[in-house]
């Protein structure tokens, strides 16, 4: 299914950067295209990364079409990077050249705040670098994402892959979609003797499913597509309930402990609310362009169930997720595409119809550029 790129020759940290190869956006109403970006030469404490896959996340599309407020053009997105390392800065201590490592949606942090000193990089108070449309000194002046041939990293932000070298492209995922829904699993306790619901069976929702399911949860799938029913059950459901069927919902009133909805539109809570056991908890991670509707406090108050939200997750708690994943033999569900496909893909992943994440085989960008091409040309 995937093919694994070979880590290129090392390079000496200071000769490194320049034309990189990349795919990304000139403004919300436009198709992605090629472009060439440029990449720091590594400092002391970075890390090199030749990029083999990059998963294509719901979070680029939203913010690719500006459906978030503050996207920053060029924008090059996509934070489910995996990659070999083909420079080490002198004082990088954890990475060698030829290692298997991945990058997910944060490249830096205050490092000094509660947050940051406690693992949670994701809730630094002063507010962390996303992997794209951060702010950083390198050119543009914000960062550009793993839709391109290779990324720069601070080591304290890179990932160690124990995967085998065949399941590469699969693992891309859990860098985002993977630990968006490990980390709020985890938080809430699931595990056995828990009722847990994953609503939504996309990127995220089908690796909710396979972990809650590996966390020895009931694990209970919800979803709009029909068609998705009996997949649901082979990626771990013990059950699975169409939520256009209200007879359906109205079975497991008030019977769960946990439900995480990753659902990327604007659509009803209350029909998740009134699931949830005395104390249950509806966490949300799906983001919408659009507010779901203001969901009815009764529901809350009479059974003292609450609405949470989480976010991505830590440096920590992403290697202990990459690493409970290697040793399960848990992967994404993968469909391979080229960069130049990406825009179809979005309109897939727009309509529900991917099985279950689209994911870039950055060969497909062709040769490295030369390296006196610098600097963004169109
Ligand atoms: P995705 O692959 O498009 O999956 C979303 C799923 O939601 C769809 O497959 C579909 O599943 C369901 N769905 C879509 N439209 C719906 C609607 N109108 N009503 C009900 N269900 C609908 O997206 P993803 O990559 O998993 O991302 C999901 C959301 O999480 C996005 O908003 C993304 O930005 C956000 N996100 C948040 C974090 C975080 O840290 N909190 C991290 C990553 C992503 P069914 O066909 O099964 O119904
Ligand atoms: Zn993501
Ligand atoms: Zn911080």
């Amino acid at each position: 299914m995937s093919t694994v790129i070979e880590p290129r020759p090392a390079t000496a940290a200071k000769d490194s950067g320049g034309g990189v190869k990349a795919y990304g956006a000139f403004a919300a109403d436009r198709p992605l295209e090629p472009l060439d970006i440029e990449r720091r030469a590594p400092g002391p404490r970075d890390v090199e990364i030749a990029i083999a896959f990059c998963g294509v996340c719901h979070s680029d599309l939203h913010t690719v079409r500006s459906e978030w407020e503050g996207t920053l053009y060029p924008c090059v997105p996509g934070h489910e990077i995996v990659g070999h390392v083909t420079a080490v800065g002198s004082e990088v201590g954890t990475f060698q050249v030829g290692d298997t490592v991945g990058v997910g949606c944060l490249v830096d942090s205050c490092r000094s705040c509660s947050a940051c000193e406690e693992g949670l990089e994701q809730y630094c108070t002063g507010g962390f670098t996303g992997t794209y449309n951060g702010a950083t000194q390198d050119p543009p002046g914000h960062t550009l994402g793993g839709y391109s041939q290779s990324i720069v990293v601070d080591e304290g932000y890179v990932l160690k892959i124990t995967h085998p070298a065949d399941q590469l492209a699969a693992v891309a995922p859990l860098l985002c979609a993977g630990i968006t829904t490990y980390s709020p699993l985890r938080h809430w306790n699931a595990g056995p003797g828990k009722k847990v619901g994953i609503v939504g069976i996309g990127g995220l929702g089908h690796m909710g499913i396979k972990i809650a399911h590996a966390m020895g949860a009931r694990t209970v799938a919800f979803t709009t597509s029909q068609s998705k029913r009996e997949d649901a059950r082979r990626l771990g459901a013990d059950e699975v309930i169409v939520s256009r069927n209200p007879a359906e919902m109205e079975a497991h009133a008030g019977s769960f402990d946990f439900i995480l909805d990753t659902v990327a539109a604007s659509h009803d809570l209350d029909a998740f609310t009134q699931l949830l056991k005395r104390d249950g908890t509806l966490c949300l991670v799906g983001a919408p362009e659009h507010p779901h509707p203001t969901p009815n406090v009764g529901a809350l108050i009479f059974q003292r169930r609450s609405i949470a939200g989480s976010l991505i997750g830590g440096l920590p708690e992403t290697q202990e997720m990459l690493d409970f994943c290697a040793e399960r033999g848990i992967v994404s569900d993968i469909e391979m595409i080229p960069a130049q496909s990406v825009d179809e893909a979005y309109e897939r992943m727009l309509n529900s119809d991917v099985k279950y994440r689209f994911v870039i085989d950055i060969a497909s960008l062709g040769t490295p550029a030369p390296k006196s091409l610098s600097g963004l040309t169109a």
